[in-house]
């Protein structure tokens, strides 16, 4: 519990990779997303990602080819 209290990462993120979540990704909505230990705005497509991810990720494939494609 004590990591994720000083970590400086997405509480969203940290708690869903601590359940062994894959997809997890910085939800842009808790207080480490939203404070200033960021320095750059939410970027709104992060947000948008974030969003497929919670319906699954057959929502929208094409928006979560964000790494590179071996099959490219
Ligand atoms: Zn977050």
């Amino acid at each position: 519990m004590a990591e994720y209290v000083a970590t400086e990462r997405c509480l969203i993120e940290v708690l869903r990779r601590r359940l062994d979540d894959e997809e997890a990704a910085r939800c842009g909505r808790c207080a480490k997303c939203l404070g200033s230990t960021f320095p750059t705005k939410i970027d709104p497509e992060l947000v948008e990602v974030q969003g497929c991810l919670d319906r699954g990720p057959e929502a929208a494939p094409e928006q979560l080819s964000l790494t590179d494609d071996p099959a490219e």
